[in-house]
């Protein structure tokens, strides 16, 4: 059977834009190496967050990517739901770039609500007054259980009888032979399509390495922990902090992010990049993360694949200046990675020939913007275009 599209990669960006193929009637053959997702897809934080985009392009994709997971919710059985995202300021300089904020989201029709410190600790009592110095409230923001998202995407895949999953399947060439594309697994098995599009996440070293692996392509290491069950506690939606207003790019537009002081802490916070999110699971767990290490893509050997024990306490520390939890019990930590395109585009979108196509290096914003970037990817495959990212628009 020759199919119209062959996927190599079933995490977020993969299984994505398989589900806009079919929309569009195509038959799909999606593969991946794991026997079930194992990638970045699933170790992350689930937090769908286009508050924390760059402007523009990034920011719409995220919102539109919003509207594809309310579409999704009623069939994944409750690992999508919408509970908003909060932004705490630990200082008041940070607590202006809130308001500056949100005047841009006023001024650009998406919703934000500006929260006064007794505000933010009515609605998350866990914290602790004096980090508290206001927040901002998105309340349109979801929330991916990420683990149970993707087997639950998988079958509802595989359930359109015009999609062949084939998990466990190490795709090792990708060609075009006689006018169409030849995919060859690594047990020798030979498939058929009209066009394959790659989404390898990290995984770099298999398929056109000489692309992927360019000089500003970054291999990232993150780290995070859960916590046990904390009874008592309520954290609804996605909360983030004062570090992540700091790193996340949209507050880059806020006039005094150039003037914003350097916070007073331990270097290793910016060395080892980390900055405090938190996401509460329905079990009552809650997420603690992350930070970030990079490596160079084009020196596999760089990247170590250790859980390192001082950046967990580093993680803590900090969790513990935000948070008055009962008890400070982790029950795992785990590492995740994913590549980043460094360049202006900030993704490898490439047509390595009229029929094979490339997506990966979209860094820390795949579950956010991930659905909308493919369902635009597709389209344009469809169309028989080369990939480009989608020109701005207004976000109304
Ligand atoms: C710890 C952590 C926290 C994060 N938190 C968030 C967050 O809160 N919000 C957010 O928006 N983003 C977050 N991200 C980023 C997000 O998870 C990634 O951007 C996204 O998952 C990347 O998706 P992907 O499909 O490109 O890669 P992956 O999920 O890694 O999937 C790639 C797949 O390709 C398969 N593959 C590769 N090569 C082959 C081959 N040759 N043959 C067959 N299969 C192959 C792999 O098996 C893998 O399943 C986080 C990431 C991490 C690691």
């Amino acid at each position: 059977m020759k199919f119209d599209l062959a996927i190599v990669g079933a995490g977020v960006l993969g299984s994505f834009a398989a589900l806009e193929a079919l929309r569009k009637g195509k038959r799909v053959l999606l593969l991946d190496a794991g026997v079930i997702a194992r990638g970045a897809t699933v170790r992350n934080f689930g937090q769908l967050v286009p508050s924390g985009m760059a402007l523009g392009p990034w920011r719409e994709l995220g919102i539109r990517s919003l509207s594809i997971y309310r579409q999704l919710q009623p069939m994944v059985g409750g690992a999508i739901w919408q509970q908003g995202s909060t932004y705490i300021a630990s200082t008041p300089e940070e607590a202006m770039l809130l308001e500056e904020m949100h005047a841009i989201d006023c001024a650009h029709n998406y919703r934000s609500q500006l929260l006064t410190p007794n505000q933010c600790m009515e609605k998350m009592p866990a914290l602790r007054a004096e980090y508290c110095h206001g927040g901002l409230y998105y309340p349109d923001e979801m929330s991916a259980e990420s683990g149970q998202l993707m087997p639950r995407l998988w079958s509802l895949l595989s359930a359109n009888p015009a999609l062949t999953l084939r998990p466990g399947t190490l795709v090792r060439d990708i060609r075009e032979r006689d006018g169409s594309v030849e995919i060859l697994t690594s047990s020798n098995e030979s498939l058929r399509a009209d066009q394959a599009l790659i989404c390898c996440g990290h995984l770099l070293n298999q398929l056109y390495p000489d692309i992927t692996q360019h000089d500003q392509m970054k291999l990232c290491k993150l780290q995070m922990l859960r916590s046990e069950s904390v009874p008592g506690i309520r954290l609804p939606g996605n909360l983030l902090t004062g570090l992540s207003i700091r790193r996340y790019e949209a507050f880059h537009s806020c006039p005094s992010y150039p003037v914003l002081p350097q916070p007073v802490l331990d270097p290793r916070y910016g060395e080892f990049g980390i900055h405090m999110l938190f996401r509460q699971s329905a079990d009552g767990s809650i997420i603690i993360g992350d930070s970030h290490e990079y490596f160079p893509a084009n020196d596999v050997t760089s990247i170590d694949y250790e859980v390192r024990e001082d950046i967990n306490q580093l993680m803590l520390e900090e969790a513990r200046n935000i948070l008055k939890l009962p008890h400070w019990r982790m029950t795992s930590c785990w590492n995740g990675y994913y590549s980043q395109d460094m360049s202006g585009q900030k993704v490898l979108l490439r047509s390595v020939s009229e029929k094979i196509h490339l997506v990966t290096g979209i860094g820390g914003k795949g579950m956010t913007t991930g659905p909308a970037l493919m369902q635009n990817v597709v389209q344009q495959l469809l169309r028989g275009e080369a990939l480009t990212l989608p020109r701005e628009h207004s976000y109304a």
